[in-house]
């Protein structure tokens, strides 16, 4: 099952653009239904004067069920798959040894499986640069740069998985066969 667009418009509105101070925002809306019945709202925003461009993502039934979510990436096409990680999740890719833990500093954030790959790779790059020369831990650390960049290429397999224990995270996958849900019950 794929989720469905509908109710698309665009309307402009009488915010001021944030970058040139000039132009006049355009809202596009989106509502998407999910393959589990919750529906999303997609907000787009535009500048019409400059390039200026924003996404922000609201859950419109909001899904109250802990749980856990995973998605299978073993194409370059899953990684267009969109994640809303709330700050309560915490993302794991464990075949990278790769981990988001939630906290007060997390980020609400909304991006796709590619974009928390570069977060990532920037994240270890600068780590990587910080070491000194003999350390023992830089080789480990390079081959774990190398594995991420061939995740970003889709050549190699992985699973991301977001553990939240208060709901609100979601996967929208491209391919919802590769997607589980599991809910966590008895939660003290
Ligand atoms: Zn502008």
């Amino acid at each position: 099952m794929q989720e469905k667009k509908k109710n698309t418009e665009e309307k402009v509105t009488n915010f001021k653009c944030p970058a040139c101070k000039d132009g006049d925002i355009l809202i596009n809306q989106i509502i998407y239904d999910l393959p589990d019945k919750d529906k999303m709202l997609f907000l787009k925003f535009k500048c019409n004067r400059c390039d200026f461009e924003n996404n922000d993502i609201i859950p419109l039934t909001t899904r109250m069920d802990a749980g856990i979510i995973t998605l299978k990436i073993t194409e370059e096409n899953d990684l267009k798959s969109k994640i809303y990680r709330s700050p309560t999740g915490n993302l794991e890719i464990s075949e990278l040894d790769l981990k988001v833990e939630p906290g007060p500093s997390a980020e609400f954030y909304y991006t796709n499986v590619e974009g928390i790959l570069l977060r990532f790779e920037r994240a270890i790059s600068i780590y990587l640069n910080n070491l000194e020369d003999g350390n023992p831990e830089k080789s480990e650390i390079k081959d774990t740069l190398k594995d991420l960049q061939k995740a970003m290429k889709g050549q190699l397999e992985f699973t991301l998985k977001i553990a939240d224990l208060s709901g609100g995270s979601y996967i929208i996958p491209e391919d919802s066969s590769k997607y589980t849900f599991e809910k966590i019950e008895n939660l003290k």
